[in-house]
């Protein structure tokens, strides 16, 4: 139950609501009765929007065991103390509950089909929830640390990501590092030592296809080499850069 006051601003009250209508959700997962969270005020008092506000609450409640918090600097661990805590005195009959877009709880999917693994969302994360395989082609995720921002779906190209705002009940799932996407790393066509992955190469491939540098099936060989296979090649064909003949727009 949340008093509210009655010298709130209507974008406070409604903030207010829209928290409200996430511990919904998240009580419907648990299983546990929605009712349990109401703002209770004069509704007199506040704007007609504000449907929630509820004079006095009427339902008695199966009791719940108070818990303790240890105060913490960071509202979303925070949120996750009191959901595992609900957590342990029910049973809850969903996985996960869905919440409303703009909360920072949730997943993160990856289209594998779309996806060439080029690590830039990697590197736009700013919580580390999405995380690199070392040295193998993969991209990890860890739930728990995902704020929802958006930042790596802003930064795909492949517009390959898409967010799912929930919350994970299981707290062992939520920390769990999973991988997202994995692909076999391929060979260079002269070395043989892995340098990228096949997704990758063809979509650079399929991009080049109409530049006018890639038009030999010399050029087009020289995408599928590793970077040191690459440069050696190009000289043997075209000599040194100092020897080098003029591209077409520098004659
Ligand atoms: S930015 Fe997109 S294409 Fe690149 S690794 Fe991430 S999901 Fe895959
Ligand atoms: S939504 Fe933000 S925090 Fe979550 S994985 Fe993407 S960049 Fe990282």
């Amino acid at each position: 139950m949340v008093v509210v006051a009655g010298n709130l601003t209507g974008t406070v009250l409604s903030g207010m609501e829209d928290q409200k209508t996430s511990v919904e959700a998240i009580l419907d997962g648990l299983g546990m009765e929605r009712a349990r969270i109401a703002l209770v005020g004069q509704t007199h008092v506040y704007s007609a929007s504000l449907s929630a506000v509820t004079a006095t609450p009427t339902t008695v409640f199966r009791k719940l065991r108070p818990t303790r918090f240890e105060p913490v600097a960071c509202v979303r661990a925070m949120i996750y103390s009191a959901v595992d805590a609900l957590q342990e005195q029910t049973v809850a009959v969903r996985p996960a509950a869905r919440l409303p877009v703009g909360l920072p709880f949730g997943d993160v999917c990856i289209d594998s089909k779309a996806c060439t693994l080029c690590m830039a969302c990697v590197a736009a994360c700013p919580t580390e929830a999405l995380r690199d395989g070392g040295n193998v082609p993969q991209i990890r995720f860890q739930e728990e640390s995902c704020v929802q921002c958006g930042l790596c779906q802003a930064a795909c190209p492949e517009k390959a990501i898409r967010l799912v705002p929930r919350m994970v009940f299981d707290r062992q799932a939520r920390r769990a590092v999973r991988c997202l996407n994995l692909a076999e790393p391929v060979g260079c066509v002269v070395c043989g030592r892995p340098f990228a992955v096949a997704a990758m190469v063809d979509r650079v491939a399929q991009r080049l296809a109409n530049h006018w540098m890639y038009q030999s099936d010399a050029a087009k060989r020289r995408l599928r080499m590793c970077s040191d296979c690459r440069v050696q090649d190009f000289i043997r064909e075209n000599g040194r850069p100092d020897q080098k003949t003029p591209f077409p727009d520098e004659h």
